[in-house]
């Protein structure tokens, strides 16, 4: 093992806990640590191709696949109130059920990732970095939870905007599937599930073939019956949501 391959070992043993090791397979489990907070879902994807080749001879390594199921959260009236185009960390108040759900999805081992149409930024509301920070913020407050996101992405864009960079239509505003093929390029995840209040999240889920729930919290509750309809299952916040696909998910 060259220098470097040793470092990543060192570092990331902070944050990786192999829970179960027999002739046959390791399963690792991994925890939220201060010490790692950032790059994180790359950090990840070094580590278990280290890891493979520290133990494929040995061993199969279970519990991470190049498929890894992921499950696609909204933001705004999901994990946090939709308090109306949050524009600062100081507008950030957590659904307090968000922490436990998205605590199970890490346990039960689905990738976690927030996306997010942010159209704020298209409408001159504030920029794409501050978007990002209050991104940061949030991963912050939940990992201090013991609630691991992975990765967010966002949709600056909007057609009706009025910053012209951004007055787009654009193939990652939900419910185009723009940011989940991302997802799908850049973390090699499989979509199983969407989670959203609005029925662009529903119609995303739709769109990428997967069952999508709508939550009653943020605007879910005014969405209409054709939408609430169209969902898999209207639960009344993310935990409900999250309890539910549990229960009748398969892998
Ligand atoms: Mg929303
Ligand atoms: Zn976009």
């Amino acid at each position: 093992m060259s220098s470097f391959q040793k470092g990543i070992y060192v570092e990331l043993s902070h944050n990786f806990q192999i829970i179960e090791m027999s002739a046959k397979s390791a399963t690792i489990f991994y925890t939220p640590s201060e010490l790692c907070k950032t790059n994180r879902l790359i950090t990840i994807v070094k580590f278990f191709s280290l890891a493979h080749r520290i133990f494929s001879s040995h061993y199969s390594i279970v519990g991470y696949r190049n498929d890894r199921p992921a499950v696609f959260l909204d933001r705004d009236g999901t994990i946090i109130e939709d308090t109306g185009f949050v524009s600062s960390v100081e507008q950030v108040v957590p659904i307090e059920v968000a922490f436990e759900a998205v605590r199970l999805l890490n346990q039960h081992g689905f990738v976690v990732v927030v996306v997010s149409n942010q159209s704020g930024v298209a409408r001159g509301y504030f920029d794409e970095k501050t978007v990002e920070e209050i991104n940061e913020y949030i991963e912050k407050i939940f990992a201090r939870r013991g609630a691991v996101i992975d990765k967010f992405y966002f949709c600056p864009h909007y057609a009706g905007g009025s910053v012209e960079k951004y007055a787009v239509d654009c193939p990652c505003r939900k419910p185009n599937t723009g940011m989940i093929e991302r997802a799908k390029r850049e973390l090699g995840v499989r979509p199983v599930l969407v989670i959203g209040d609005r029925e662009s999240d529903i119609l995303l889920g739709k769109n990428v073939g997967v069952p999508a729930v709508l939550v009653l919290t943020g605007i879910g509750a005014r969405q209409d019956e054709k939408t609430k309809s169209l969902a898999d299952y209207v639960a009344s916040d993310i935990l409900d949501g999250v309890k539910w696909f549990l229960k009748h998910f398969e892998r």
